[in-house]
């Protein structure tokens, strides 16, 4: 360790998470001395929770449409200096292989605990002092340096102390409290990649159903709308799953200024209404079928079609008893039955918090970092991963954000030295 004493420093690093993590490998390599400080025991924790215990890193294209914030019209340019392809890159040098499974890149071992370990023994590089149970409550600048806490000077910082989401994880929004202080503009804050809870306390009886489908969101007022397809998951009070994370960012923000959020459910969207229609009325009134859809009631004649707890829900709605008998539902029923599977609607009215969400959306604003991620205002001050004003949807675009950021950070930082 070549520190000219124990409390000065090239750069200081705040937060040993993913960002931070690849900024002191980044600034390392190019040359600094880096003293990476960390609030909890233990660095990275976040990352063993990614994926499912999985860790899907990035994602194969990664592109500005897979971002919301003040960051997106930007983020082509800093994916273009360090994008999927540098990350599989730096990565590897490290020594951890990827593999790839319709775009979304995981460790080839599928284990998150392997990514955290090949980024762990990487900062126990000569040049890294890593300080755990630290936590940085200001960044005080002087001249030609600046001061963390009473005992840290550094000649460069770089804030890495991530956003709020999973706060036991160590990002307790105390870097956006620090940052704040700095003066810099910060994006109000909020939950994103989360649940919606729904006001219909029907939903009760769908918990625990995964269902495909097509989800979309109607705002109020803003008359906008959000769509996505993929696995809906049920709960006791709310609908999850990755369409609904992927669109609740948005949501959200929406809802904080007042809108009213609806969400429709389409079942089925491979077949449209009136072909689904045209085929319960043939099975009923078919010769061949007649006989045996005369024994039957409601609730087999439709079984076949959804999960059968989605089925009996859209029964209800339609109002048919799952005993009726099949051969008495009129068409116009069978018609209403179809079009609750297909506009199966929750009134969204409110949002799980940063406890069950995956990232925050909101943050230090972009105008105050430059394509180096330097601080405008306070040269020498660099800002890295979620704490900025960009989030991405789910597939591994919030990790590569945290690894690109990490790394331009890291090295540019080193070389401004
Ligand atoms: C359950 C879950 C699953 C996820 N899955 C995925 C996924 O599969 N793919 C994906 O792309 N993204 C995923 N994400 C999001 C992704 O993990 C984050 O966007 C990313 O880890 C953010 O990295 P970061 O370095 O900016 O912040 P963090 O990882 O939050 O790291 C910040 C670090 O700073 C430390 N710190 C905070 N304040 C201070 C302070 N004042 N002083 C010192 N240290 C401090 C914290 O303890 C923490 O270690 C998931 C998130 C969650 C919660």
């Amino acid at each position: 360790m070549r520190f000219l004493n124990s409390s000065k420093t090239d750069i200081c690093i705040i937060g040993a998470g993913a960002s931070g993590m690849t900024a002191a490998i980044a600034a390392a390599e190019a040359g600094a001395e880096v003293c990476l400080i960390e609030s909890g025991d233990r660095v990275g924790r976040k990352i063993l929770k990614t994926g499912n215990g999985k860790c899907n890193l990035s994602h194969t294209p990664t592109t500005s449409e897979a971002y919301h914030g003040s960051g997106r019209q930007r983020i082509d340019s800093f994916l273009g200096s360090f994008g999927t392809n540098e990350t599989k890159a730096f990565f590897e040098r490290l020594g951890l292989i990827t593999r790839e499974r319709d775009g979304y890149v995981y460790p080839y071992s599928e284990q998150a605990s392997v990514v955290l370990d090949v980024l762990r023994y990487n900062i126990g590089s000569e040049r890294i002092r890593l300080m755990t149970e630290i936590r940085a409550d200001m960044i005080r600048p002087e001249r030609n340096c600046f001061c963390i806490g009473n005992d840290i000077k550094a000649r460069r910082v770089i804030l890495a102390a991530g956003g709020m989401a999973s706060p036991e994880t160590g990002s307790d929004g105390s870097g956006l409290k620090i940052a704040a202080d700095l003066g810099l503009r910060i994006v109000e804050p909020f939950p994103a990649l989360t649940k919606l809870t729904v006001r219909e306390k029907s939903i009760v009886s769908l918990f625990g159903v995964r269902a495909k489908g097509k989800l979309t969101v109607y705002l109020s007022g803003v008359g906008a709308i959000l769509s996505d397809r993929g696995e809906i998951q049920f709960t006791k009070d709310s609908i999850s799953g990755i369409p609904v994370f992927n669109i609740s960012g948005e949501v959200i923000r929406a809802m904080e200024q007042g809108c009213k959020a609806k969400a429709v459910i389409d079942l089925i969207p491979e077949y449209d209404e009136s072909e689904l229609c045209d085929r319960l009325n043939e099975r009923i009134t078919s010769p061949g079928s007649r006989s045996l859809i005369r024994n039957m009631n409601a609730e087999q004649l439709f079984t076949g079609l959804v999960h059968k707890k989605l089925c009996l829900y859209a029964m209800d709605r339609a109002g048919i008893r799952p005993s009726d008998k099949a051969d008495t539902l009129e068409p116009e029923m069978l018609h209403r039955f179809i079009y609750e599977l297909k506009n199966l609607t929750f009134n969204i009215s409110s949002y799980y918090g940063y406890e069950q969400a995956q990232v925050m959306s909101g943050g230090v604003h972009f105008d105050e970092v430059d394509d180096d991620l330097r601080c405008v205002r306070i040269p020498g001050l660099y800002l890295a991963g979620e704490l900025l004003d960009i989030d991405g949807i789910c597939g591994g675009y919030n990790l590569q954000w945290a690894w690109t950021s990490g790394y331009i950070a890291g090295k540019r930082a080193a070389e401004s030295l």
